[in-house]
């Protein structure tokens, strides 16, 4: 390779970092740099190799790695008012006891002020895309809301509008509890058209039809969603299989399993993108890895809830695009792509008895490539021509000495903590460890008074064994 000594005069250079590209051979440039122009890199190489004087602003990353920004595949941001509620509880249990009373009690300011808090955090913790399931409370407005509550972080994302409509077949075989349920099917397909019809597609975040759950939507409300996705070309979201009695209760309404509804209906494809997916047969493993369907892996949520544990490498082996998400503040408690890694390497060991089954670089490249290619951005790696999406993290502390593996030091070492510097589209998010593009005392005080008033309608004292709610 030439060198790139071509006089540039690049917008922001990130340099003297140590550079873990996710590129087609992997390379890892200690010291390297990274050289953005407008929202796109321009060049990543050793730091010797790109002419960077005259660059308008440079960003010393001695001591750091510089990484593709992190994809949350799988959040609900607006779950930052609950969070620390209803530990203990199983799924299900914690949505009819918790969740779903808060959704029917919360106000459209008060779902954006928690947004905006978990959006803030995870922006502080190299997130650069988060993939935002809404549903509390389920209007239009909440959800133009809540993309411009993400917005105002300085983040992308896409809010997977969260939808019930009419009552199926399926919930006649649930044992208890109620769900969110405002609008009819048919309201519902309609108020996700009119928001995708104005849409404007510069927007750095976009919205995805997201039916809250298969195992308890009709089919009628999923394949609407699974058409307007093709229609406006997003991709739509949906909890599949989180619950392991999900499958049964599905199976029990319509005498098949979701996955396998979704295969025989033709609804399986890179646009369909499903949270947990952890109750499922070889055979549906099998059906998502050759439709090239979207996983998003939440091993945190699945510990913190005992849902269960996904098959992750069979998936990876049957070529399903697996990403890794968060699920939201109120069941991982920090918006932390790097707790997320390192849980799932360790909850995959645990699970099959063996520590090699899964190692620290294939779990950077779920979550970066596996990521990208959920959301169908056109980032998780560091390469010229890529969106300018990049986390620098600082591995200067004892935590991350002696540094002899970057990949293992990133997903075992790291936290979210640790991030010091985030660009998005070719913009200083964070810096310092700072959000810059807001207020971050205002952010944390309207969240506070939101949750306060909103605790003392919905009564979350009962939530609490020691000490009073702040
Ligand atoms: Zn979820």
């Amino acid at each position: 390779m030439p060198a790139t000594r071509v006089p540039r005069q690049y917008d922001l250079v990130l340099s003297g970092g140590t550079v873990v590209t996710l590129d087609n051979e992997r390379r890892v440039i200690e010291p390297g740099t990274v050289a953005i122009s407008g929202n796109r890199i321009a060049a990543v190489d050793a730091g010797d190799k790109v002419e960077t004087s005259g660059a308008h602003r440079t960003i010393d990353c001695t001591g750091c790695v510089v990484l593709p920004g992190f994809i949350d595949c799988h959040n609900h941001l607006a779950q930052s008012v609950i969070k620390t509620l209803g530990e203990g509880l199983a799924v299900w249990d914690w949505l009819s006891k918790l969740t779903f009373p808060v959704a029917h009690a919360i106000t459209t300011e008060e779902a954006v002020a928690g947004t905006r808090l978990a959006a803030m955090e995870a922006a502080r913790a190299g997130i650069t895309f988060v993939v935002d399931n809404q549903y509390m409370p389920p209007d239009p407005d909440t959800t133009t809301g809540v993309a411009g509550a993400i917005e105002s972080i300085g983040i992308r994302g896409a809010v997977a509008r969260g939808m019930t409509g009419t009552r199926p077949a399926a919930m006649a075989f649930r044992a208890s509890g109620s769900r969110p349920n405002h609008y009819t099917t048919e309201a519902e397909l309609e108020i996700m058209a009119e928001l995708l019809a104005g849409w404007s597609g510069d927007r750095m975040v976009a919205v995805w039809p997201g039916p809250l759950n298969i195992a308890f939507n009709d089919q009628e409300l999923i394949a609407g969603c699974a058409d307007l996705a093709r229609r406006f070309g997003t991709r739509w979201h949906t909890h599949c299989c989180e619950s392991e009695g999900d499958p049964g209760v599905y199976r029990q309404a319509y005498g098949t399993t979701p996955v396998a509804w979704l295969h025989s209906e033709g609804l399986l494809g890179p646009e369909a993108t499903l949270a947990h997916a952890i109750w499922l047969s070889e055979d549906e493993i099998a059906m998502l890895g050759e439709a090239g369907a979207g996983v998003a892996h939440n091993p945190v949520s699945n510990a913190y809830l005992a849902s269960g544990n996904m098959a992750l490498p069979e998936m990876l082996e049957a070529g399903a695009v697996v990403g890794l998400g968060t699920d939201g503040p109120a069941v991982g408690h920090r918006q932390d792509p790097f707790e997320a890694m390192k849980q799932a390497v360790l909850a995959q060991r645990l699970r099959a008895g063996n520590a090699a089954v899964i190692d620290s670089e294939t779990i950077l490249e779920t979550a970066a490539l596996g990521g990208a290619a959920f959301t169908g951005l056109d980032a998780g790696v560091l390469a010229p021509g890529r969106l300018a999406d990049v986390a620098v993290v600082d591995m200067s502390g004892p935590n991350c000495a002696p540094r002899q593996r970057v990949a293992a030091t990133v997903v075992n070492s790291l936290t979210g903590s640790n991030v010091r510097t985030v660009v998005v589209d070719g913009q200083v998010v964070v810096e310092d460890a700072r959000c810059v593009q807001v207020d971050e005392d205002e952010v944390l005080e309207d969240a506070e008074r939101a949750i306060s008033n909103l605790g003392d309608r919905v009564g979350f004292d009962r939530f609490i064994r020691w000490g009073a709610r702040a």
